[in-house]
């Protein structure tokens, strides 16, 4: 028997009229060792302060991507952390591991679909279709969240370590994100250590996930390309939607 094709899946995070002109360059970079295989992950409204709005050149930008065969995937509302967390572990935990940034840690189920409903409904106006599924900020989902995603009925969701499909409860791939942190300095070198052992990696599903902030450093671009490069030698340059028939 043949061994299973090895994945290769390519993200980029925070896609917001914020970040255009960043996310204009991420999409070059991906672009030329993936193709039209990248996966988007929109900010309906970056902390408040970056709205998606229907009609705006931002959202004409947005419907072309996805026509030129991007996958769209809900990436919180705010990807801003405006909970209160129960407990001095959750508030350290919440601030240190994603500064302030995990914005459905510590929603409740009413308010995680109250938000998952929203920007669903402002991103499929947009782009004119189905969102392929959700990824929360910083990949931590509190119970709240965990149970508005089951009731959405949406296709996907990953966390750091594994892919699953909220609709049905199956694990659809497993292993960590790689991706790079440029903020702070101890958290670039560990990222640039990392990332050339990466393509040695043996899970059957890779999922690289680069941020707005990565571009900057030439370094991390550098990083960036060498474990694509690496990537796309032995696997295929995929779409999140695969792994549900596969
Ligand atoms: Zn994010």
């Amino acid at each position: 028997m043949p061994a299973p094709e090895r994945l290769l899946l390519a993200s980029i995070h925070d896609v917001s009229p914020r970040f255009e002109a960043e996310v204009d360059r991420l999409v070059e970079l991906l672009d030329a060792h993936v193709g039209k295989r990248i996966a988007m992950l929109v900010v309906p409204n970056h902390w408040g302060g970056a709205p998606i709005v229907q009609g705006s050149a931002f959202a004409a930008r947005l419907r072309g991507w996805a026509e030129a065969g991007f996958e769209m995937l809900l990436h919180g509302y705010f990807h801003r952390d405006d909970a209160t967390h129960d407990g001095v572990l959750a508030r350290a935990r919440a601030r240190h591991m994603t500064a302030g940034e995990g914005e459905f840690l510590g929603l409740s189920r009413e308010v995680a679909s109250a938000r998952i409903a929203e920007g669903r409904v402002l991103i499929e106006d947009v782009i004119g279709r189905s969102i392929d599924g959700f990824v929360a900020p910083a990949w931590l989902y509190g119970r709240g969240a965990l149970e508005a995603l089951a009731d959405s009925g949406v296709p996907i969701a990953e966390d750091h370590l594994r892919v699953w499909s909220p609709r049905d409860q199956r694990e659809l791939a497993r292993g960590p994100v790689i991706t790079w942190a440029s903020r702070t300095r101890m958290r670039l070198a560990s990222s640039l250590i990392a990332a050339p052992a990466v393509r040695y990696l043996p899970m059957r599903v890779l999922r690289v996930g680069v941020h707005p902030p990565d571009i900057r450093h030439p370094l991390l671009v550098r990083s960036i390309n060498r474990t694509l490069r690496g990537a796309v030698a032995s696997r295929r340059p995929s779409r999140y939607s695969d792994l549900r028939v596969a």
